[in-house]
């Protein structure tokens, strides 16, 4: 695939300065008072969203100097409480802000020269791409988050409805528009399969049950007590529960509905559990009550808003970020972490650590075999879920063909599942193709698209890397690269495609291994299989050493932002409790 556009790295990024800066600084103004949950009224909502996301934006970030000390040493009594975040993706921020809020000195170390990790920013000739999530799905994980801070998500992000939800792009058959609201879905369902309608009411009535069930009792949760199963709510339902676990979600939807394209409307969230529908377990039809009850939003500005608001609300709560700085070990003394020592050879010192980096990556290669809490054995029972070949498109002119989100869905629905998840060098033919210009003018100049387009491939490094951060993509990444461009102009109907499109730049495994030290290239995290999901997912805290802590997509509760805001606030229950 022709590489087009002038490089990324010549436009600076918004959000954060790049190298020589260490630290991530936004610019000064004053600092939003502590608020409390307990008073979320406290705070004054007659400003508009926009004002006081800006306000956010505004707060200085600490810049203060951490502890140091030489090597083998720890540093004895600190006056006041520290903790070291390892990462400044979603769940680094996010744990950053609460830590900080909590009372401690929080110094984050980012190995990369921005915020955001897999949430990640780039433009390139006047187009800005979300290099990661677009889909803004489980709305109460962000208030519930914002609510410790006395905040409402719609305080922070300018959040738009989608309508549609989102469209299909049936192989060989015409588009259909999926809206969200319980009613058109059923009547969606009901016109392409008469019967599925009532089908589907009762099958998204148990999807809401089991959405409430997840959210009650296994997402704010640390497993580190059985007391989630012998809640009075849950007994009763073990006989059902044991069912939705053991029951594949592929299985149970092809039960229940024969048309293929219903089918795919119902096993397609897979993919966001970086899972096989056929592994899945049925417990989480409960995705089908995100999409297609609660609704799909769009946070203005993409997903760096999103970034830029736990940023701030780190900074505001005292955090330091330090960018460019790579933590090569975890230090100890006997069964406590000491702190980290990064790659130039410095020593920081913390009373606890808490890392966000992936967990494959934090336990084989920061910790010494003697202080891991999971084993070799332990990862190869494990999937390390979807990898993707992604693909940043700008245009030349407008695609009324496209909606905001649209998915390609292919006739080989199962052996393109099979061929990510059971192969090397598989990769899907059905393709997501998000176009946020739909919504957001600002990710594109006047009269041109922004896409961005993900194909499922197998989580291996062998794939090799994209041009984005490269010079040359790797022969299998611009090819894949190639095939979606040719796959999109036939089946959406887009003539001549390809001679719209003025810039073109591709990420694959490789760059999700080199840069966010992501375990066998995967895009986002272990699948949630059976053995990937609750207290089989891992610990959010160390079983070696007392203060060492675990948050993020690859430990529990799991996958995207929303449970990646839930890892933060289960980290903060879990060190409250070992205090
Ligand atoms: C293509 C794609 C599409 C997605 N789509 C969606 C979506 O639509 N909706 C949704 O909710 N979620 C989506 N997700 C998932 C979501 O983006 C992730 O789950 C989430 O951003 C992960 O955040 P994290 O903080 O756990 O990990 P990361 O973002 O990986 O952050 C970890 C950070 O640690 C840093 N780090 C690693 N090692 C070190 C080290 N040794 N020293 C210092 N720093 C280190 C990394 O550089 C990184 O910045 C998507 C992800 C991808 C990749």
């Amino acid at each position: 695939m022709p590489r087009r556009g002038s490089s990324p790295r010549s436009v600076p990024s918004s959000r954060a300065p790049s190298a020589p800066s260490l630290y991530y600084r936004a610019p000064a103004a004053p600092v939003l008072p502590r608020r409390t949950p307990s008073s979320p009224s406290s705070l004054t909502l007659s400003t508009p969203p926009l004002q006081l996301r800006w306000h956010l934006h505004a707060s200085p970030c600490q810049t203060t100097a951490s502890s140091t000390s030489p090597p083998g040493h720890w540093g004895g009594t600190v006056a006041e409480r520290t903790a070291i975040v390892i990462g400044a993706g979603v769940a680094g921020l996010a744990t950053a802000a609460l830590l900080g809020r909590e009372g401690f000195r929080v110094t984050v170390i980012e190995r990369l020269g921005e915020v955001g990790g897999r949430a990640g920013e780039e433009t390139i000739d006047g187009y800005r791409f979300d290099t990661g999530p677009s889909w803004y799905l489980m709305p109460e994980a962000f208030d519930h988050f914002f609510g410790i801070f006395g905040l409402r998500a719609s305080d922070v992000l300018d959040l738009v409805d989608l309508a549609p939800a989102y469209r299909i792009f049936p192989e060989d058959e015409e588009p259909l528009d999926v809206y969200s609201g319980r009613d058109r879905a059923i009547a969606l369902f009901d016109a392409i399969e008469p019967g599925a309608g009532p089908t589907l009411s009762a099958y998204l009535d148990s999807a809401a049950e089991a959405y409430h069930l997840a959210v009650e009792h296994f997402l704010y949760t640390t497993f580190d007590s059985p007391r989630p199963f012998f809640s009075r709510s849950l007994r009763g339902r073990y006989l059902k529960l044991a069912r939705l676990l053991t029951e594949g979600l592929e299985g149970v939807v092809e039960k229940k509905f024969r048309d293929r394209r219903l089918r795919q409307i119902l096993t397609y969230p897979a993919v966001f559990l970086s899972s096989h529908p056929a592994r899945t377990p049925s417990l989480y039809h409960l995705m089908s009550h995100t999409d297609l009850v609660e609704g799909v939003r769009y946070p203005r500005r993409g997903f760096s808003a999103v970034v830029s608001a736990l940023a701030s609300l780190a900074c505001e709560n005292g955090a330091e970020i330090r960018l460019n700085a790579d933590v090569e070990a975890i230090t100890y003394s006997g069964s406590s972490a000491t702190g980290v020592r990064l790659t130039d050879g410095t020593w920081l010192l913390a009373d606890a650590v808490v890392s966000t980096a992936d967990l494959h990556f934090t336990e084989t290669r920061l910790l010494p075999p003697s202080k891991r809490t999971f084993s070799d054995l332990w990862f190869a029972a494990r999937d390390p879920g979807i990898g993707a070949v992604l693909v940043m498109l700008g245009t030349d002119k407008k695609l009324p063909q496209l909606a905001h989100h649209n998915l390609l869905f292919s006739r080989d629905w199962e052996p393109d599942f099979d061929a990510v998840f059971d192969s090397r060098d598989g990769a899907s033919r059905s393709i997501y193709v998000s176009k946020p210009s739909a919504t957001d003018p600002s990710t594109a100049p006047a009269g041109c698209e922004n896409l961005f387009v993900l194909i499922p491939v197998a989580a291996a490094e062998g794939f090799g890397h994209g041009d984005l951060y490269e010079d040359v993509a790797s022969p299998a990444v611009a090819s894949l690269g190639d095939a979606a461009i040719d796959r999109i102009g036939s089946w959406c109907g887009i003539e001549n495609f390809r001679d719209h499109i003025t810039v073109a730049r591709t990420l694959g495994p490789t760059d999700f291994a080199s840069r966010y030290n992501a375990w066998s290239g995967g895009a986002l995290g272990p699948a949630h299989t059976l053995r990937g999901s609750a207290f089989l997912r891992g610990r959010n805290a160390s079983k070696k050493l007392s203060n060492l802590y675990y948050a993020g997509a690859t430990t529990l509760p799991g996958v995207g932002v929303p449970m990646c805001l839930i890892s933060a606030e289960n980290v903060i229950a879990r060190m409250g409790r070992s205090r």
